[in-house]
Formats: structure tokens, C-alpha cells, sequence
């Protein structure tokens, strides 16, 4: 075993899977793509915490009422608001002016 190389490959692969958790959403992705990306990545932790970091990312205003929102269609946690609130295609909460 080259010690060297396993211990720089685990770093490696360690600063990556950081660098994926505190990514902000791309440019344009959309809310779905975003928790579809994250949850695939790092799995759910039955919290809301993917959602709730593209809602701040996106400085979407009423958080709570999206949440809620959510909630009302079985969405309470990262992959349940993909599964259950937005079972298919591209959303974003719509963005309101001011
Ligand atoms: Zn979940
Ligand atoms: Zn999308």
C-alpha cells in the first residue's frame, strides 16, 4: 500500500465531499434539481436543510409559507419534498417583486 497516495486520495475525496456541502445552487438550477442533487449526493437527514439552503440562496421572502406549502403535500423533510411536493419536472418558488 502507498500510504502517501491513500492518504491524499482521502483527503482528496474528503475536500470534495465538503466542497458539495457548502455549495450554494447553481446558477439557474432550480429548487427540485438542487435537493434532487443534494439528497442523491448526501442523503436525506429528515431535516429540510437542502431546501431550506436554496430558499436562503435564492433570498426567497416567505420561507416559511413555501414550507408549509411543503407540508401540506407530505413534503417534510429533503426527500419527501422531492418525492411527495414536487414529484416531477423543474420548480422554484415563484419569485415576487420587491
Ligand atoms: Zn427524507
Ligand atoms: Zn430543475
Amino acid at each position: 500500500v502507498d500510504f502517501d497516495t491513500t492518504v491524499a486520495d482521502e483527503a482528496e475525496k474528503y475536500l470534495r465531499q465538503l466542497d458539495a456541502m457548502t455549495r450554494d445552487p447553481q446558477s439557474g438550477e432550480c429548487l427540485r434539481c438542487f435537493v434532487d442533487r443534494m439528497v442523491a449526493a448526501h442523503g436525506c437527514d429528515t431535516s429540510r436543510r437542502f431546501t431550506t439552503r436554496w430558499l436562503k440562496a435564492a433570498g426567497t421572502a416567505d420561507r416559511d409559507q413555501v414550507l408549509r406549502w411543503f407540508e401540506s403535500r407530505g413534503g417534510y423533510c429533503d426527500c419527501e419534498v422531492i418525492m411527495n411536493a414536487l414529484p416531477g419536472g423543474h420548480w422554484s418558488p415563484p419569485v415576487r417583486d420587491g
